[in-house]
């Protein structure tokens, strides 16, 4: 199954609800966002329900006051799950959804996504899921309005990590820039989306900074709940500490480790362009993408520590001196 066959889904619908993650990310938002401006503009009701908050940097997208955090009663005709690798990633909305609706519509990017909807378009190649629902306006006889192109372009920035990614190509730039020209503000988006982080969570880097560690290419911090006490964060706020780490010269892959307040540890992963993280989350029982993947250990700090860096240290020396170059 494909786009087309999304596609007439999509057209078929008189009434959808969408659905995206667990701490929702721009993509998330954006695509959710932008798909439901796009299905109003047919004339359908969209609604977007989300398990949790729309985090602060991304309440100036259009319709994010909109968010809904509860399946509403009546239900629609179909239910779209979009960026969304299982059912379990969007949480409890997906059984009080699905049990409301006629047809599960699945879109992602993820390759990890097991097409568990009615209809799937799967497509790991696409760098945002906010850029495959670019490509299905056509097909919905949309044009996008600046609320739509506002949100889809949030997506393509923030899962690109600002144009940054081996993914980013001249077709996602093209499309970037004719958003632009339906009205998307990109330095507005990138200052709003992107270079915007609350104290707090700067803070919080502070603390886990102090745990710094790097060996053989790879670079790791860690963060508890004790940290997190001092500064007044919240578990979220660990959430692009991996990127930054990754910013590091000398690291090839970056770690960071969050022991959550219920004991368990998540670890997110970051990589430099030609080494996989995504293989080395899967192990671990989790998934993503070859540059940014992530898992949640159900083990002791320390244990989890050493169990994650020893299978990243097999993946360093693992990978091509070939895929090593680019990293120069
Ligand atoms: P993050 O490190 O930002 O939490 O996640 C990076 C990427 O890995 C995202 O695409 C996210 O969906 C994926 N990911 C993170 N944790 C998990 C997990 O536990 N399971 C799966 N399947 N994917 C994950
Ligand atoms: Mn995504």
């Amino acid at each position: 199954m494909s786009k087309e066959t999304v596609a007439r889904a999509l057209r078929q619908a008189r009434s959808a609800l969408i659905l995206s993650h667990l701490n929702p990310d721009g993509d998330a938002v954006g695509s959710a966002l932008g798909l439901m401006w796009a299905l109003r503009q047919r004339g359908a009701l969209a609604r977007v329900v989300l398990a949790d908050p729309v985090p602060p940097n991304l309440l100036f997208l259009p319709g994010a006051e909109e968010v809904e955090r509860q399946v509403p009663p009546e239900g629609a005709d179909i239910v779209v799950v979009l960026d969304s690798s299982s059912p379990d990633h969007v949480g409890e909305p997906f059984a009080e959804a699905t049990a409301r609706s006629n047809l599960v519509v699945n879109i992602d990017h993820h390759p990890t996504n097991g097409a568990f909807g009615d209809v799937n378009w799967i497509a790991p190649a696409y760098p945002a899921v906010a850029q495959m629902i670019y490509h299905l306006l056509p097909s919905l006889g949309v044009q996008p309005d600046e609320a739509t192109a506002t949100c889809l372009l949030t997506g393509l920035v923030t899962d690109t990590n600002g144009f940054s990614t081996p993914t980013t190509d001249s077709n996602l730039l093209r499309d970037a820039a004719e958003l632009m020209d339906a009205g998307a503000p990109l330095p507005d988006i990138i200052q709003q989306a992107y270079l915007n982080r609350s104290l707090t969570q700067v803070r919080l880097w502070a603390q886990a900074l102090q745990t710094l560690q790097w060996e053989d290419g790879i670079v790791w911090a860690v963060n508890t709940p004790e940290m997190r006490r001092a500064v007044g964060a919240s578990e979220r706020d660990s959430s692009d500490l991996s990127t930054f780490l990754l910013t590091i010269r000398e690291a090839r892959i970056a770690a960071s480790f969050t022991l959550l307040d219920d004991g368990r540890v998540k670890v997110s992963l970051r990589a430099k362009p030609g080494y996989n993280v995504a293989e080395v989350a899967a192990q671990l029982g989790g998934g993503g993408h070859p540059p940014a993947a992530g898992a949640t250990l159900d083990m002791p700090l320390e244990q989890a520590v050493q169990t994650v860096i020893s299978a990243l240290k097999a993946q360093v020396a693992a990978t091509t001196p070939h895929a090593q170059l680019q990293l120069s």
